[in-house]
């Protein structure tokens, strides 16, 4: 972001326009929106400019910009359609330190005026810096759509119930009725409609506390599900692992509280003791927790520990299941899971469970075309290589080992079952990686897009 957007308080502050052209009565326009004292600087003015003059509307000095008007100025716009003249202005609101903007020059100018979706109080701003000025005129046709003409309306009405609505009990049942409101307001509903809402929610008892189990995914925030996009809209308290990604925490309320519960096979991790009293803790208070988990919170995510202390605290839950790592690690091979003829099972196994490297049933994982994902397999590697090769499985039995599955930074490693542990120490992998036992990316084009080394046979 090379421009930081902001709403600027204008109402009785001094905004001037040198120029009295075509581009200073665009820019006045906007400007006319707003409470400011509008300033022009003009010595000859379009009869508009003149007219809003003789209205009282602006200020009209029929005299170029000088040094000194610029004191105490909240902003300038510089339209004065001549590129010397503009940069003059432009020099001297350096000089003075005053915001300023040379209509149609981003280069030059000091700030940018955005494409404006007005439901006042409600003002939706739209930039592109620049670089898609059609694109910012496409979305606010999208949204000019989609808004109801009479929201600015509804809010200035809602704003004359905030008191009404500070007899009920601050967070979320607070939120309920102005979430309610509001979604009557966006399908068009006007604001007389609030006051027995607002009554219907004061009758009703406060929602008591709920924890709600959801998967975030692989990584990808398109990879949610609208019902987990939902949660975390509402949710009080997010309490995530380290694998989530921030582009995901983002979509959390703002004033929800983020409490990250680390917990890698390496670094220093949360007790799962800590975690479970911390979501029962918070449910309790009343608060709607979301607990988020990567991939889907059933598979390797502790799911029923913590499912366990909500029943043992008496509270309400729900699971809210998500794309685990072996279904978009499969994607991005191109390849299926199961298929008919090869393998009509799939095993979703660990590389490492409480004892340390985990043991499975290595024959059956060992037959040809098996197919298995390996989660938290990338220190297991060796010994898995060791048990299925003693186990009889053909050295050249495909692997995938697909590295931060569904980032911008994927990786696909391709290897087979006999050179699988030097492979991956080669990879130097960094992220999360599920190692698919039995797969190879589908066709040639995903194989010269990834591979770091293919074992040649
Ligand atoms: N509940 C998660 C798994 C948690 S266990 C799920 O359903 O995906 C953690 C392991 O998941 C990691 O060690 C890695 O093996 C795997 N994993 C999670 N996200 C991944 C990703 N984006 N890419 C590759 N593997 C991932």
């Amino acid at each position: 972001m090379n421009h930081f957007p902001i709403f600027l308080r204008v109402a009785g502050l001094r905004v001037a326009v040198s120029g009295g052209g075509a581009a200073a009565v665009a820019k006045l326009r906007l400007l006319l929106k707003t409470e400011a004292r509008i300033e022009v600087y003009a010595e000859t003015a379009d009869p508009l400019i003149a007219a809003w003059d003789a209205e009282g509307r602006i200020l009209l000095f029929p005299r170029p910009l000088a040094q000194d008007d610029l004191a105490g100025l909240r902003l300038v716009y510089a339209a004065e359609e001549d590129k010397a003249a503009d940069a003059c202005v432009a020099a001297m609101a350096e000089a003075a330190g005053v915001p300023f903007n040379i209509v149609d020059n981003l280069e030059a100018s000091g700030f940018l005026t955005p494409a404006l979706v007005d439901r006042d109080p409600l003002v939706i701003a739209i930039g592109t810096e620049g670089t898609g000025p059609v694109l910012a005129r496409k979305v606010k046709a999208l949204l000019e759509e989609r808004l109801p003409a009479e929201l600015g309306a509804v809010l200035r009405g809602a704003k004359a119930l905030r008191p009404e609505a500070e007899a009920l009990p601050p967070g979320r049942a607070r939120r309920e009725f102005w979430s309610v409101l509001f979604d009557r307001a966006l399908a068009g509903e006007a604001v007389p409609e609030a006051a027995p809402l607002l009554s219907d929610h004061l009758d009703r008892a406060p929602a008591p506390g709920r924890v709600l189990f959801v998967g975030a995914g692989p990584g990808d925030p398109d990879d949610l599900t609208l019902r987990a996009r939902r949660a975390l809209d509402q949710a009080d308290v997010v309490i995530h692992d380290r694998l989530v990604p921030q582009t995901i925490l983002e979509i959390a309320r703002r004033e929800a509280e983020i409490v990250e519960v680390g917990k890698t096979g390496f670094g220093p991790s949360t007790p799962q003791a800590e975690i479970n009293s911390l979501i029962v803790e918070r449910a309790r208070a009343g608060a709607l927790v979301v607990r988020l988990k990567a991939g889907d919170p059933g598979v390797f995510g502790r799911l029923d520990e913590e499912i366990d202390a909500c029943t043992a605290a008496g509270l309400d839950w729900a699971i809210l299941p998500g794309i685990t790592a072996a279904s978009a690690a499969a994607a991005s091979l191109g390849q299926s899971l199961t298929r008919r003829g090869r393998n009509g099972e799939l095993r979703i196994i660990t590389g490492q469970d409480v004892d340390g490297l985990a043991d499975h049933d290595w024959a059956a994982l060992a037959r040809p075309g098996a197919v298995a994902a390996i989660y938290m397999g990338k220190r297991a590697a060796r010994f898995v290589q060791g048990r299925l090769l003693m186990h009889g499985a053909d050295p050249a039995t495909h692997v995938s080992v697909v590295e931060n599955a569904s980032r911008p930074d994927e990786r696909i490693i391709c290897s087979r079952l006999g050179a699988l542990a030097a492979d991956l120490a080669a990879a130097d992998l960094r992220g999360p990686a599920v190692i698919m036992l039995g797969l190879a990316p589908r066709d040639a084009a995903a194989l010269a897009a990834a591979p770091l080394r293919e074992v040649a046979q």
